[in-house]
């Protein structure tokens, strides 16, 4: 091998990596602020149903414009919860898109209700409105629209379908705090929409999630839901001095502590300027990647930003000799932590035994050629540099002759 030929040998053949450390698709961001913020919580008197839920809640309403917000266990949790409260049950279906979290889809069957699938838009690879026209029918009262890679779906079209059709429109805006959508953020505008605080998410609690939504009756059977279904939780009933309370519906312990409230309310604080980098990252790959004929950068609807959760490039496999596959391996190799977001729930066991087979022809393809490349708010300009002479290298190898 030459010395020109080692530096651009693919890593997969022998050649060297771009990197030695590998870079994960995302990850946290920590820093002593929000170290101090949990401490001072372990220290306090109430380590769970205390102050600081109240108070990262009142944060997260004001940041995503909703007039209440329940804070819970994990961004799963939020989407059961909903799903509970909406009524939904045996007898009742939800409209699903297909490319997501398995969460999105399993949160339904646990209350009972039929999952149905929707193919997604070919351009932003949201639910399409007019595939779940195709499968509404008077059983289904939620259409579950999932904000893919931090970009909201078509949610004044959902919205209006939903109350046409007697359903409620449930966004899973997992990827999306901080979006906007028509200039308005997201959590402003379902009916009721969902977040998670995992680590890999925008901000984190560790494990979490919350509700936002503008309807108090709502609000206030979520807040009995993550509790059991009780009524009062412990600090109201020692506020009040008594020892009385009703259990009005079963509920689950989809409680946050203090201690998770206290991060979320430190790294609430950073958020807009997290999302700042990661539009800044994703803006440098939509130019460095626009002049590869070889691969398309996300699409952003006319009238709405990303949050930029995942960055997500489809490749043009007929200009290709590698399929997905390769090209995934060829940049692990490389020191990259690409990753796949995400296999169609309708291709896992649980679902193939139980969905109607129906053709979801967009979400099949696209699937068979995205790749998520890394990005979060804690990368460097150098390690941005790694990605897109990974990128770069492993395209070029590939490459069909003209
Ligand atoms: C992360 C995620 C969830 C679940 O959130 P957890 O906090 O991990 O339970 C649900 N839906 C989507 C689309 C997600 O990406």
């Amino acid at each position: 091998m030459t010395a020109a030929d080692s530096r651009t040998a693919l890593a997969i053949e022998g050649g060297r990596p771009v990197r030695d450390a590998m870079l994960p698709y995302g990850h946290q961001v920590i820093d002593d602020d929000d170290v101090a913020a949990v401490v001072g919580a372990l220290r306090s008197e109430w380590l769970t149903t205390g102050p600081l839920v109240d108070r990262f809640e009142r944060a997260l309403a004001e940041r995503v414009g909703a007039r209440h917000v329940v804070a819970v266990s994990s961004g799963t949790a939020a989407l059961h919860a909903a799903a509970a409260v909406v009524g939904m049950g045996s007898g009742t279906a939800a409209v699903v898109p297909a490319l997501t979290f398995s969460a999105s889809a399993n949160c339904f069957r646990y209350v009972g209700a039929e999952v149905r699938f929707a193919d997604v838009r070919a351009d932003t690879l949201t639910i399409d409105p007019a595939d779940v026209e195709a499968v509404i029918d008077e059983r289904v009262k939620a259409i579950v629209a999932v904000d893919y890679a931090g970009q909201p779906a078509d949610l004044a079209e959902l919205r209006d379908l939903a109350e046409r059709r007697g359903a409620m429109l449930i966004e899973d805006a997992a990827h999306a705090i901080g979006a906007t959508y028509r200039g308005r953020p997201v959590g402003s505008i379902a009916h009721l929409t969902t977040f998670s605080f995992h680590p890999v998410k925008q901000m984190t609690t560790g494990e979490g999630g919350a509700v936002a939504t503008d309807d108090e009756a709502l609000a206030d059977r979520l807040r009995a839901f993550r509790n059991h279904g009780i009524t009062t939780d412990a600090r109201e009933r020692q506020v009040r001095g008594t020892w009385w309370y009703d259990l009005v519906e079963l509920g689950f312990n989809y409680r946050l502590t203090d201690l998770q409230s206290a991060l979320g309310i430190s790294q609430l604080r950073k958020l807009d300027g997290w999302l700042a980098r990661r539009a800044e990252i994703a803006g440098r790959y939509d130019r460095e990647f626009g002049r590869l004929g070889e691969v398309e950068t996300p699409t952003i609807a006319e009238g709405r930003t990303s949050a930029w959760h995942l960055y997500v490039i489809r490749f043009r496999l007929d200009r290709l000799r590698a399929d997905r596959e390769l090209l995934f391996r060829a940049l692990r190799a490389e020191g990259i932590g690409v990753n796949v977001h995400y296999i169609p729930v309708t291709h896992l066991s649980h679902y193939r035994a139980i969905a109607q087979p129906r053709p979801l022809p967009v979400t099949d393809r696209e699937y068979e050629r995205a790749l998520t490349l890394p990005l979060w708010a804690g990368m460097s300009d150098a390690d941005a540099d790694d990605v897109v002479q990974a990128v770069t290298k492993v395209v070029r190898a590939y490459r069909s002759p003209p």
